[in-house]
């Protein structure tokens, strides 16, 4: 996936500048940066819930942002994790993971509850299928949102602060599904504000601010070496 000059504005309010930069496949992007920087409008371009307002976004050889192209594919190639997790309320985890796949993939109910007891299982809540979101924790609800976005078969993940709404002791669960799924070489963009995941799992860094990006490279540099006082600034208030 590559970002090529990417600006988004929402009326006068210019929130991406110009943005450069790519992650390859089975690559681990992570991106930080302060509140407001534009990190989830970010991400928000590259499958099309926003649309952006001048440059290009080549998803396998497709330039997303191009009028033709089928917004519905793009987000089954795109899987995305919020930090709300999202799940129907009304729906059971396992009708959770089968929805989209039926609606958007066209699968059959047998094909499709088969590839969510295998996510399930990869998330390690296959015992919790017939529950509601409700009676799960929250870590729990973020895993099943994990386990549904991969049942799209997806060729990229993208997470949007995926632990931000969960509580201390729930946040190490979801980091190591994510962590697992980085093992199995799954083409990730993480926003996180856990520098410890970055550094550990991350091959690169970006870091964002007023909508540019200020600097990137591996997370052992960027983290422990910036180049750069508005990334040295932000480090110094988060770590
Ligand atoms: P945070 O760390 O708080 O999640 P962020 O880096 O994800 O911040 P964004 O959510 O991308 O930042 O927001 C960047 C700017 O864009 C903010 O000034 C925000 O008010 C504005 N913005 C985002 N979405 C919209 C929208 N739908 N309409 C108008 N302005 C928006
Ligand atoms: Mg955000």
């Amino acid at each position: 996936m590559e970002v090529k000059n990417l600006h988004k504005s929402f009326g006068d309010n210019e929130v991406l500048k110009g943005i450069d930069f790519h992650v390859n496949q089975g690559e681990v992007v992570c991106v930080i940066g302060p509140s407001g920087s534009g990190k989830s409008t970010l991400l928000r371009c590259v499958n099309r819930l926003e649309e952006p307002t001048s440059g290009t976004i080549m998803v396998e050889g497709t330039d997303i942002t191009d009028p033709e192209t089928d917004l519905d594919a793009v987000r089954t190639r795109i899987g995305m994790v919020f930090q709300q997790f999202n799940l129907f309320p009304h729906l059971n985890v396992l009708q959770n993971l089968t929805l989209a796949q039926r609606r958007a993939k066209k699968r059959g109910k047998a094909e499709a509850e088969e590839t969510a007891m295998k996510n399930l299982a990869k998330v390690g809540l296959a015992d919790r299928a017939k529950a509601f979101p409700a009676q799960l924790s929250g870590g729990q609800q973020q895993r099943v949102a994990i386990a549904r976005a991969l049942s799209m078969d997806p060729d990229m993940m993208l997470f949007d602060e995926p632990t931000s709404a969960l509580d201390p002791e729930l946040v190490g669960d979801v980091l190591e599904v994510m962590r697992q799924l980085a093992q199995e070489g799954m083409t990730m963009m993480v926003v996180t504000h856990e520098m410890g995941f970055a550094r550990e799992v991350g091959d690169r860094v970006v870091f964002m601010d007023g909508g540019v990006v200020v600097e990137q490279g591996a997370p052992a540099a960027v983290l422990g070496n910036p180049q750069n006082e508005r990334t040295r600034s932000f480090l110094s208030k988060v770590l």
